[in-house]
């Protein structure tokens, strides 16, 4: 008898605890903090920038920063688990976060930002849109612009530190993206190839050609016919350079530099980094970038 009134009172005082909880707070951040959660490294590091230094604001990264793409993730528990404590949740769309629908039955209160709306996508050649955005700096901006619209109309109590922490981010990318420029407006070589469809937004921004893509299902090592079209592809064009992403086993790119003699670089789309990330983590991969495209195609 004594131990059914125990296990009675543990399950009262934890009803009353999770009343306690929710009580006069409209999100599900510990504390009342708005708990902002994001799907990936790269909106992350945006929406870090964007809620810096703001009291009672916490960002949260959804996946392990070394997760890179998102184009096969499948939510694990500990995902769940998290989404269930956010306000909000800060993703790329675009059809990057293949495991979004499945979210978003799940939640339904759930405040969704989508850092692509509105953006105009670049297609493929079979007519799929391609959503690595943030891969150019142009779109970096757009995308950083659109979390703090998102944000803002989420959390309008702190309008004015994201819209100031917005404007001196994009500032700075807007310097970025003006040393780009100018420093690869005298490259000799401008056809490339890159590991997968991450490049598309960059090579616009700067004026590259991509000639071919060695992995043409993103998250499956191309099969011996597409290699051997690349192969074909790259002596064709005579392509000099191959780019592979640190994300990705360079195996494919090493078969296909030995059978063409083009050249491997490493090129980031910033898909990755340490998982205490510096606020100007984007910046400084680019500047990384910079320095690879510059030696591999001047
Ligand atoms: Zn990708």
């Amino acid at each position: 008898m004594k131990k059914k009134c125990a296990v009675l009172f543990v399950i009262l005082a934890f009803m009353l605890a999770a009343c306690g909880q929710n009580a006069g707070h409209t999100g599900h951040g510990q504390d009342g903090d708005t708990m902002i959660v994001t799907s990936f490294y790269p909106m992350y590091i945006f929406t870090s920038n964007i809620a810096s230094g703001i009291e009672g604001v916490r960002v949260v990264n959804m996946t392990e920063p070394q997760t890179g793409c998102l184009h096969d993730y499948q939510l694990v528990p500990a995902d769940l688990k998290t989404l269930e404590k956010a306000d909000i949740f800060v993703i790329n769309g675009a059809g990057l976060e293949s495991f979004l629908e499945k979210v978003l039955s799940q939640l339904p209160d759930l405040t969704v930002i989508e850092a692509a709306e509105g953006i105009d996508l670049l297609k493929d050649e079979n007519g799929e849109e391609n959503p690595h955005i943030w891969v150019s700096i142009s779109g970096a901006i757009q995308e950083v612009k659109n979390i703090t619209e998102g944000l803002i109309a989420a959390d309008p109590a702190n309008e004015d530190s994201y819209r100031k922490n917005s404007e001196k981010y994009v500032e700075k990318l807007e310097a970025l993206k003006q040393n780009m420029h100018e420093a690869l407006k005298d490259i000799k070589t401008r056809d490339i190839v890159t590991f997968h469809e991450a490049f598309p937004y960059f090579a616009h921004e700067f004026g590259l050609n991509i000639v071919s893509v060695i992995q043409r299902e993103p998250g499956s090592e191309p099969s011996a016919g597409e290699l051997a079209e690349t192969i074909r592809i790259i002596n064709d064009a005579q392509v000099k350079v191959l780019f592979t992403e640190p994300q990705y086993s360079p195996r494919a790119a090493e078969s296909i530099a030995a059978q063409t003699g083009a050249r491997i670089y490493v090129l980031d789309p910033v898909v990755t980094g340490p998982k205490e990330a510096d606020l100007d983590s984007y910046e400084r991969t680019m500047q990384e970038n910079l320095k690879v495209l510059i030696e591999a195609l001047k």
